[in-house]
């Protein structure tokens, strides 16, 4: 429930640091969940970015998880009708034609358990496969709304776990599998600089911002306001002022002109943060949210001249893009040539190189081996009868095919680590 008081004396700017402009993330399939029938479009509203996405050819999903009951002046029973009614038609403004309602009880969320909710999220990611969550910043400051705090923080913790296969193993069997969603954008309140954190600006156009102002229009049972003209008019009269373009229409539509000014205003404040004329804010996360200093340092190492492709690509692991393959590729980029690694005879089981090294070269038993780069310092080693205990060891063994299309790693980052980024979608 967004319960709204229009003040202008509350206007004063934001003191919001400057933010980066975020491109539009690809994708076919955006799940916005919220608390409130209203929230996809308010002072934290995302209505702007929903009507972006859609016209970029996204279907996007909008789910209410509350019923709304206590939004409006007219009976639990009647609200939720009206208030589920007024979010289709604000949604269709922004393109949006699906809705889903949870119906928890409005404003009771804290006793709810969260872990119902949030198998409720996992769930609907799994069956509509988001390429990007939207919905409240779980972290936002000074939220006195316990259906946002608790739907921001099951629907993020959904976002992560909705690709576990571990979680909720039974949605299986009706007939969805884990996904991965590879966005996720958090919205806060406008907290008049008290240290909301975004990291991202999402710019907007003329249409896309017109057609959030025409959705939060929509929701007149919570919105529509006809004594807002009188009050405000006498308020700035009694400042010395005056709004000749409030004091010229009927109190119906200064009702909807009051929003429209809101609306743009709010827009414009954040667009100032990113140098464009419209924008929204988000904190934004997307796969590489777990490892920030790795994408730091293969970012860095773009600048590096380019190198004919490394032979027998492996193909891509499911849910990995290109793009994410290049930064690695890029990577490699930077180092110098190395020679290939000499065909080592095959480890006895258990045993690693490293090991084996370290016993030839201390009972200097073995033929003199071409020094490979960047060899770590050998330790004292053991007498000559262990090594050759080690070496009848090691003949007894069974013969092994050598190790099948392995590439020399570049330098920087272990495969372990490549391997692990590549992967973290899976958990
Ligand atoms: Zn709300």
């Amino acid at each position: 429930m967004c319960k709204w008081l229009l003040s202008f004396a509350l206007a004063v700017a934001s003191a919001g640091q400057p933010l980066p402009l975020g491109e539009l993330p690809r994708g076919k399939v955006v799940l916005i969940a919220q608390p409130h029938h209203d929230d996809h479009t308010t002072d934290y509203g995302m209505g702007g970015f929903i009507a972006r996405l859609v016209e970029n050819g996204y279907r996007a999903i909008y789910v209410r998880a509350s019923n709304d009951e206590k939004d409006g002046n007219n009976g639990y029973a009647k609200n939720d009708i009206i208030n589920l009614r007024e979010a289709r038609v604000g949604l269709r403004h922004l393109g949006v034609d699906e809705v889903v309602s949870l119906n928890w009880r409005n404003d009771f969320m804290n006793p709810i358990p969260l872990n119902e909710l949030r198998e409720q999220l996992i769930f609907l990611i799994r069956k509509h496969k988001p390429d990007v969550v939207l919905g409240h910043n779980p972290w936002e400051h000074y939220q006195k709304n316990p259906d946002h705090r608790n739907v921001g923080r099951a629907l993020v913790e959904a976002y992560w776990m909705a690709a576990d296969p571990n979680v909720h193993p039974e949605h299986l069997a009706l007939g969805v599998n884990p996904h991965a969603a590879r966005h996720f954008y958090g919205k806060g309140r406008l907290d008049w600089g008290l240290g909301q954190q975004s990291n991202v600006a999402i710019e907007l156009n003329e249409s896309q911002q017109r057609k959030k102002e025409l959705a939060i229009a929509a929701h007149r049972n919570v919105y529509h306001n006809p004594g807002a003209k009188k009050s405000y008019v006498a308020t700035l009269a009694g400042e010395g002022k005056s709004l000749p373009d409030l004091a010229a229409v009927d109190d119906d539509t200064a009702s909807d002109l009051i929003l429209h000014w809101w609306m743009n205003w709010i827009s414009r404040d954040i667009g100032k943060r990113a140098g464009v004329r419209y924008a929204e804010d988000y904190y934004h996360m997307d796969q590489w949210d777990d490892l920030p200093g790795l994408r730091k340092f293969l970012t860095s190492a773009q600048a590096a001249p380019a190198r004919p492709p490394r032979a027998r690509n492996s193909p891509l692991p499911p849910g990995q893009s290109e793009s994410v393959v290049r930064v690695f590729k890029t990577s490699a980029q930077a180092a110098p040539a190395r020679p290939p690694r000499a065909r080592n005879p095959p480890l006895p089981p258990g045993q690693s190189e490293s090991v084996v090294r370290v016993f030839k070269t201390s009972a200097q038993a073995a033929p003199a081996r071409p020094q490979r780069a960047r060899n770590l310092p050998l330790l004292p080693g053991p007498s000559e009868s262990v090594v050759r205990v080690f070496k009848t060891s090691a003949q007894a063994a069974p013969a092994r095919p050598p190790r099948a299309t392995h590439t020399p790693l570049p330098p920087g980052p272990s495969e372990s680590v490549e391997r692990a980024a590549i992967t973290r979608n899976t958990r």
